[in-house]
């Protein structure tokens, strides 16, 4: 399968030439033909994995190749056009044709990144992002452009419907990106809030990392006569990823052992996971002093402080990046090599995501847990979700005093990431845990994961 044979818009190809990709990868052989058919798609694909093109390359296909609506009208000219007849300009929200939905603003950007290289030829065609976290005024200014494809987050999404910025009619194709964990994150009510303001004629395009459970549910509601992708190919179950884990006795053994692998010359940058925002502030001051080029991201930063710091990543500036789980979602930095759990996630399903962070677009990544003995139990549902076992590793001058406890059966429930995490003993140098105040925790996804809205505080991600 190649490009050429999808009979794309010749202004696509190109762009797709100039990106480098020489073939389709798997979800993209799968979905783009069906896509292009005006087919509804219901796709279990990971990140990683070319999803943001299977979408977005047959949604421009589709702007390219239909007689635009508007003429590319923007609603300042209308405007301008109006005061020229000496008429008062009336309001005009603006009337996207492809509204692609995404968790994060991370993810967001990811994805209006994407749509502007795949559209890179295809100069009437404008897409904005539209976040949380940005000033209102600008975003108005944007809308004011009636731009064809709107890439948003759902909170400040339905902020802009709701004061009639935004009007679906024109719509003809909604993508859910991600959409587990935009259940997880709460946003269920307000995807089906946005699904029904959009005409019942859109072509729907559902992805997730899983469709089993609610998301299943909602992906059939949602869609008609889906043609289901299911990719388990080798950049699924990320064999190009080493995975390892090091048992650790204590943090003062973490640490030390985290200062031994962050030394490996083969690391270009490393993302290196906290369960706490606190904790990878702390963490990436910590490094910074100790000689490398750090760098906390998460969700308490402003949105241009954290695009800062990707840029930074991108430009090769920063060579470790601290993250929390929701800041790094979308992070596509194909110069990542290592991924470090410092904390092993919350849950199984964001081990997969955080270690997609590396072996990106076809390369090699390495994978690094640092786990408590207690913690092993954690490691051995992380290994039952990925159905692959994680081999232990040990460092030379680094061994744990202790092997890791045996798993017992039946107590998995209700553990936490950082739990059973070794203390430093007194006057010990323990850079993890600052003095004073409980670590606060990203917070967000309290332990539902059929993405039932649980309560008024699981949007906290300062999306709106
Ligand atoms: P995604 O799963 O959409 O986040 O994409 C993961 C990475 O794969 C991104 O860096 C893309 O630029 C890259 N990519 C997407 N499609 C292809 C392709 N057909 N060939 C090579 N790289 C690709």
């Amino acid at each position: 399968m190649t490009f050429e044979a999808l009979g794309l818009h010749p202004a696509i190809l190109k762009a797709i030439n100039e990106s480098g990709y020489k073939d389709p990868t798997a979800v993209q052989a799968q979905a783009i033909p069906a896509a292009i058919e005006g087919r509804d798609l219901m796709v279990s694909s990971q990140t990683g994995s070319g999803k943001t093109a299977a979408f977005m390359i047959p949604s421009l296909h589709l702007l390219a190749s239909a007689v635009p609506v508007d003429a590319g009208k923007t609603a300042n000219q209308t405007a301008q056009a109006a005061r020229a007849r000496g008429e008062r300009p009336r309001f005009r929200p603006a009337q996207p044709r492809v509204l692609v939905l995404t968790p994060t603003r991370e993810l967001a950007l990811q994805v209006t990144n994407a749509t502007e290289k795949y559209g890179s030829h295809l100069r009437s065609i404008r897409a904005v992002a539209i976040l949380g976290g940005m000033p209102y005024p600008k975003q108005m200014q944007l809308l004011s452009r009636n731009p064809e494809i709107l890439v948003a987050t759902p909170g400040r999404l339905i902020d802009h419907m709701e004061s009639g910025k935004i009007d679906f009619s024109e719509l003809q194709v909604l993508v859910l990106d991600e959409a587990d964990r935009m259940l997880d994150m709460g946003f269920v009510e307000d995807i089906e809030r946005i699904v029904a303001a959009t005409p019942e004629t859109r072509q729907t395009m559902l992805f997730s990392a899983t469709l089993d459970g609610m998301v299943g549910k909602i992906a059939a509601r949602i869609t008609k006569n889906a043609q289901v992708i299911q990719i388990t190919g080798a950049t699924a179950r990320h064999e190009n990823i080493q995975q390892k884990v090091h048992f650790v006795d204590d943090l003062s053994h973490k640490n030390r052992m985290l200062d031994h692998l962050l030394r490996d010359e083969s690391i270009d940058q490393a993302v290196i996971f906290t369960a706490t925002k606190r904790d990878a502030d702390t963490l990436a001051d910590r490094l910074t002093i100790a000689g490398f080029a750090a760098a906390a991201l998460h969700g308490d930063m402003h949105q241009g402080a954290r695009n800062r710091t990707l840029d930074s990543m991108r430009r090769g500036q920063v060579k470790v990046l601290v993250a929390t789980d929701v800041a790094a979602r979308g992070i596509d930095v194909p110069t990542i090599t290592h991924v470090i759990n410092y904390d092993l996630p919350k849950f199984p399903e964001d081990y997969v995501h955080r270690i997609g962070r590396t072996g990106r677009a076809g390369r090699n990544g390495v994978a690094v847990s640092l786990v408590n003995h207690q913690e092993n139990m954690n490691v051995k549902r992380i290994e039952r979700f990925t159905k692959q076992s994680i081999p232990v590793d040990v460092i030379a001058g680094l061994e744990p005093k202790r092997s890791a406890a045996p798993a017992r059966p039946g107590t998995g429930s209700g553990w936490k990431p950082g739990d059973g995490r070794g203390r430093a003993k007194p006057g010990q140098r323990s850079f993890s845990k600052p003095a004073g105040g409980a670590p606060r925790r990203e917070s967000g996804y309290g332990g539902n994961r059929d993405g039932a809205n649980t309560g008024g505080a699981r949007r906290s991600y300062g999306d709106r």
